[in-house]
């Protein structure tokens, strides 16, 4: 049995492979594992306490995928809603859809019992103010004037800490079943309603028992274009390794042309458990536990440097 997670899962991952001993499913992992992290008033990338779009609302996006039925849920664009990732599930088990996006889901959450929780925090308001009220020109609303502001503030609006995240995991259960689930409060200060990859199977969350499971953090129009954690998976069903697997679908993110190209960064499992993480750019790590292991370790994701046509980070 094991769980992965991008580092900012740590708060969940004990969490997840103890529903793995007690005898759970690889999906009851995942929802487990990222729970506790969309909870962490920390983390500015993941739920609660996530940065707000560029009205200084919060909006979430999540997906989850059962590696064995291929069924997949996921929601986006949602308010006031703490735990997406089990609305995510709820749409994989209670509708014949797969992707919801802001009133519908927000509807759909009220039906399914979710509570009402305000995910703006003093804090993460505090964070998106400094940048809106001291650096970006009034009227930036406006679609012309958000694009030029964009480029050159985006950057500031991020979370210092953690400029980049979202979170990942990819667990594996007792019966060698794979399950994926992702959940993010997106690109801080986007235009509102739009979508990452997070949401997007294929794009930022693929599982299948048969070959293995991916998923992304980082620049999520970037992940789209190219399907990432479809593209990992796919490598694996062509015979590759789980490290080429990975190595090539990062590489072929620097062939994409992108004048916000940024990082993007992928936790990876192959069908027998072997796992790792990678990244086009520098430093960046993931955490894991088997279990035969008391509490988790943190490795480094392989770097593979971005050609083509996109800019090395
Ligand atoms: N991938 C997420 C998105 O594009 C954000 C991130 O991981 O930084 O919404």
């Amino acid at each position: 049995m094991l769980v992965i997670a991008s580092a900012n899962g740590a708060v969940g991952i004990e969490a997840a492979m103890q529903v793995l001993r007690d005898g759970g499913s690889a999906l009851d992992a995942v929802e487990a594992g990222i729970r506790p992290v969309e909870s962490n008033p920390a983390d500015h990338t993941v739920g609660y306490s996530g940065l707000p779009n560029l009205l200084g609302v919060v909006e979430v996006d999540a997906s989850i995928m059962d590696g064995r039925t291929l069924q997949a849920g996921a929601v986006g664009a949602v308010q006031n809603c703490e735990h997406a990732i089990s609305l995510a599930r709820k749409v994989m088990e209670e509708l014949p859809h797969v992707l919801l996006v802001g009133s519908g889901a927000e509807r759909f959450a009220k039906e399914m019992g979710f509570p009402e929780t305000d995910l703006l925090t003093a804090d993460a308001k505090a964070i998106w103010a400094e940048i809106f009220d001291t650096k970006v020109p009034s009227g930036c609303q406006e679609r012309m004037a958000y694009v030029e502001s964009i480029r050159r503030y985006a950057k500031l609006a991020a979370d210092p800490e953690r400029p980049n995240e979202t979170v990942n995991f990819i667990a594996r259960d007792a019966r060698g079943n794979l399950a994926t689930g992702v959940s993010t409060s997106g690109w801080s200060w986007k235009y509102p309603g739009r979508l990452g990859d997070s949401p997007v199977i294929g794009a930022g969350n693929y599982a299948d028992n048969r070959y293995g499971a991916a998923a992304c953090t980082g620049r999520g129009e970037m992940a789209m274009r190219l399907c990432t954690a479809h593209s990992v998976v796919t490598y694996l069903k062509l015979g590759m390794t789980l490290e080429a697997a990975g190595r090539a679908a990062t590489a072929e993110l620097g062939y994409l042309v992108d004048p916000y190209f940024g990082r993007v960064s992928l936790i990876a499992m192959d069908a027998r458990g072997n796992h790792a993480g990678f990244s086009n750019g520098p430093d960046a790590t993931y955490v894991y536990m088997t279990d035969d292991m008391r509490i988790y370790a943190e490795a480094p994701r392989i770097h593979v440097a971005a050609g083509g046509a996109g800019r090395r980070l």
